[in-house]
């Protein structure tokens, strides 16, 4: 690729205050300006910006990259709450209320634009208030944005808010090109029973402003979802999928930095677990991790365990220090957590536990052969470059739908949201091990070299990167 330095762009990154979000937006940031020789101005909340930089190694940041970060108006501990759904409220209002200090940053800096988070509707105020161009990044999976697309259609059927005593598993034949595909149990969470209205209207809100973008950007590639790439472009004529955007950063920045960069995340990473890696047989081990902000109560954490346990795998779990929600009638998660981590290092060989993992090394080790995932849109692409076939459990927001696609539509996994109990886990873990090994690493291969292709030069990401330098370049 060119690099152009003559007059650099400037980039203004507004991310969603969360991991999920944070770090392709900060991978996105660091390729546009290790390729295109931009500037880029990262904006964090304060909290977020104390995260990342305790996790920023020495070289981590190419020239050009700065940050600056908006005041939080949410507690600080907000990590050990952030999965309840009043506090995901606060969060949005909070949002909300920067909207004068971004407005400051953004006038004070005059940028060439702003990419703003798909769900971060203020930073399309303010680019439509002062003139500036801004392009949305949406975080999630394109069929996942092609479903919020319809969430308006979905709710004028009555089909959304999904009622109580509803059959989970009735198809839903109203959105385009997923005929057949999804079931009620597929749509995002936030259209099941019980979701306040205001979180609901807060999707449709940032989905509808989401329109004022001149383009779109999504973490995601032509070989997985082309069909609904296809779909979303004839609302965003300008789309550029660049995805999986760790593959491109490290193809791009191969001999600059060095594997272990941080790259946007907001955890210190265990890396014993590396070591335990070391130890294991070939594609033996199951990976067992949630994300940042799935949350399992005790009965399922137990369940887990011994499901875990009984299907005789050796298993890297990552149990965060706020995985586990409190209730009283199962022993406590301290009490079963000790008991996890002293069963472990009795019988070492195992399995291993840790806080949080260098999750993208961690698929990539030869001693892994499988994932069992909440199917965040991050995890996903990382598991599929990685060449892991995945077991889903999905909770939360997007992760339905991704799940549904993994299971039926990419056929490089299986899906088993909505169930827990300790025979389903056995049961699905020794499938995607053994029983229906073959089949599914027979796509799940297939994919990983369609992800590894369009990453590399000339391949459709690459191109898109490109297009995108050549687009922003077109705005100075
Ligand atoms: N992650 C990690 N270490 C862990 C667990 C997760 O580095 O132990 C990273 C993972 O690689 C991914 C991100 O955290 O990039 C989680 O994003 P995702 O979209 O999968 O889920 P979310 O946290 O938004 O639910």
């Amino acid at each position: 690729m060119d690099r152009q330095p003559t007059v650099a762009p400037h980039v203004v990154f507004l991310p969603f205050p969360a991991q999920g979000h944070v770090k392709p937006m900060f991978m996105l940031a660091k390729l546009l300006c290790h390729v295109g020789g931009f500037q880029a101005t990262f904006v964090n909340t304060e909290h977020n910006h104390a995260l990342l930089q305790r996790t920023l190694a020495a070289g981590d940041l190419p020239a050009g990259f700065t940050f600056l970060s908006l005041p939080d108006a949410v507690p600080h501990d907000r990590e050990q709450q952030q999965s309840s759904i009043s506090t995901v409220r606060e969060l949005f209002n909070s949002i909300r209320n920067s909207k004068p200090d971004f407005r400051r940053l953004v006038a004070e800096l005059s940028p060439t634009c702003i990419i703003a988070d798909g769900i971060m509707s203020l930073g399309f105020d303010v680019a439509v208030e002062l003139g500036i161009p801004v392009i949305a990044f949406r975080t999630f999976s394109a069929v996942c944005a092609w479903v919020y697309f319809h969430l308006r259609d979905l709710i004028e059927q009555r089909v959304v808010p999904i009622p109580a005593d509803a059959d989970m598993d009735q198809p839903i034949t109203s959105i385009p090109g997923l005929e057949g595909i999804l079931r009620r149990r597929d749509l995002p969470s936030i259209c099941r029973h019980g979701t306040p209205p205001p979180i609901l209207n807060f999707f449709l809100r940032e989905t509808e402003s989401m329109r004022r973008a001149s383009g779109l950007i999504l973490n995601t590639f032509d070989g997985l979802e082309g069909p609904l790439i296809s779909r979303l472009s004839t609302i965003f004529p300008k789309i550029f999928p660049v995805g999986p955007l760790h593959g491109l950063l490290s193809n791009v920045v191969k001999e600059e930095e060095p594997l272990t960069a941080s790259n946007g995340g907001l955890k210190e990473e265990d890396r014993s677990c590396m070591t335990w890696l070391d130890s294991q047989p070939s594609r033996s081990v199951i990976f067992v991790s949630f994300g940042s902000l799935v949350a399992l109560t005790e009965a399922q954490f137990v369940e887990f365990w011994h499901g875990l346990v009984n299907s005789g795998k050796p298993f890297l779990w990552v149990v965060r220090s706020d995985s586990v929600l409190g209730e009283d009638e199962v022993p406590s998660s301290v009490e079963v957590l000790s008991g996890l981590k002293s069963g472990a290092a009795r019988d070492g060989s195992r399995c291993c536990v840790v806080d949080w993992a260098p999750q993208v090394e961690v698929l990539a080790h030869e001693a892994v052969g499988g994932f069992l995932t909440h199917s965040g849109w991050n995890s996903t692409v990382e598991s599929v470059l990685a060449g892991v076939s995945m077991a889903c459990w999905p909770r939360l927001s997007d992760q339905q739908v991704n799940s549904r696609a993994v299971s039926d539509v990419w056929r490089i996994g299986l899906d088993m949201k909505d169930t827990w109990d300790r025979s389903t886990v056995e049961k699905t873990v020794r499938e995607l091990m053994e029983g229906r090994r073959d089949e599914i690493m027979k796509s799940t291969i297939e994919m990983a070299g369609m992800a590894r292709g369009s990453v590399e030069e000339g391949g459709s990401s690459y191109h898109n990167l490109e297009k995108l330098i050549v687009y922003i370049r077109s705005m100075c």
